[in-house]
């Protein structure tokens, strides 16, 4: 971190910004400039509070030189992390992971259709939501924990793997117990408490990005799980909001190679949510995958016109199929592979 005096700043103002950091347990290193002089704090581990210096007679800005986020990062850990399933089934590993299945879990008939449909085409982990977070309060706000016992139902009928989310700290455990993957949602990204019950929750968690999240927030909030014990995390792009309407969210295909760079955790990409709009869920899951995407996550339901959430972005399953024919010869392209079940596929 650098505190940058302003011009003609007094040598006293300097040597209080020396003491305070002294005072934080840091070092300062007082760098004199043609211009203006600044002041280097060495030995920051994340935890600096910048408002202590920031409001200091003659200080004109701080820069943050380091990251805020610190287990997540690459230089933390050079080597990308690979999160480890039941099945043999890894993401970040090199292979890459489809998840699909509808937006909410309905019914068992739904959600078994669903799973098979899927399956058939490709995929290795079923979603569905058993708790949703809805915009309104009067739409459908999903099963509760009896869509738990559906999805356990669909992975004992398939054998696929299961992503659903939480949405508080008591559904974590609930969720955990029958889940292979606890999903965190886009509106619960910054939400504190949930993020730390996720991170002891003994799962890997799925991580999207917020609604209005910069992708240093994001990482950022992988940071809270990763600082209660659990580094199986992976990250999802989902879009965000934009200026622009046509589409439900702007899908931010850059946050794929952006926080590759800047973190070793693997990142997949929701298209389904990304757009908002089924004929643009296929061009958009190439284009992820293209860019080096761990994993697609992407809605699917066996009767899309009458799906109770999402029906509008969800595929029809056969669209699904010509999807996943598609991004298997990306994947190959880009030196990878589509993950498979033990026992299922060529
Ligand atoms: C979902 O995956 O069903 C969902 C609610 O997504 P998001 O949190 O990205 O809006
Ligand atoms: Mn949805």
């Amino acid at each position: 971190m650098l505190i940058v005096m302003r011009h003609g700043a007094a040598q006293e103002e300097v040597q209080r910004v020396v003491d305070v950091i002294k005072d934080m347990g840091y070092q300062a290193q007082i760098m004199p400039g043609a211009q203006r002089t600044a002041v280097g704090l060495v030995g920051n581990d994340g935890r600096v509070d910048a408002s202590r210096l920031e409001g200091l007679p003659g200080v004109q800005e701080v820069i943050h030189v380091s990251k805020p986020y610190k287990q997540v990062s690459r230089e933390w850990k050079p080597e990308d992390t690979v999160v480890r399933l039941p099945g043999g089934i890894c993401i970040g590993g090199g292979d890459v992971v489809a998840i699909a299945g509808p937006c909410s879990v309905e019914t068992e008939q739904q959600i078994v259709t669903a799973a098979r449909q899927v399956k058939e085409a490709g995929a290795v982990i079923l979603r569905g939501g058993a708790f949703k977070p809805r915009s309104s309060p009067y739409t459908f706000q999903g099963l509760g924990r009896p869509g738990l016992a559906l999805l356990a139902t669909a992975r004992a009928e398939t054998g696929l793997l299961i992503c659903t989310e939480a949405m508080d700290a008591d559904g974590v455990a609930w969720v955990a117990e029958s889940a292979d993957i606890v999903q965190l949602g886009a509106r619960n990204m910054q939400n504190y408490s949930l993020l730390k019950a996720a991170g002891r929750c003994g799962k890997p968690v799925l991580l999207k990005r917020g609604i209005a999240a910069t992708i240093t927030e994001l990482l950022l909030s992988a940071e809270y799980i990763l600082a209660e014990g659990n580094r199986d995390v992976i990250l999802c792009e989902r879009g965000v909001r934009s200026f622009d309407t046509i589409t439900r969210n702007l899908f931010d295909l850059t946050a794929i190679p952006v926080v590759h760079k800047l973190s070793h955790l693997p990142i997949i990409a929701d298209p389904s949510h990304g757009t908002g709009l089924r004929d643009q869920v296929i061009p958009m899951a190439r284009a992820a995958v293209a860019a080096g995407a761990d994993g697609i996550m992407v809605e699917v339901h066996p009767d899309p016109d009458h799906a109770l959430s999402d029906g509008a972005q969800s595929l029809y399953p056969a669209q699904f199929g010509q999807l996943m024919r598609e991004v298997r010869v990306i994947a190959e392209v880009t030196g990878r592979r589509m993950a498979e079940l033990a026992g299922v596929g060529a």
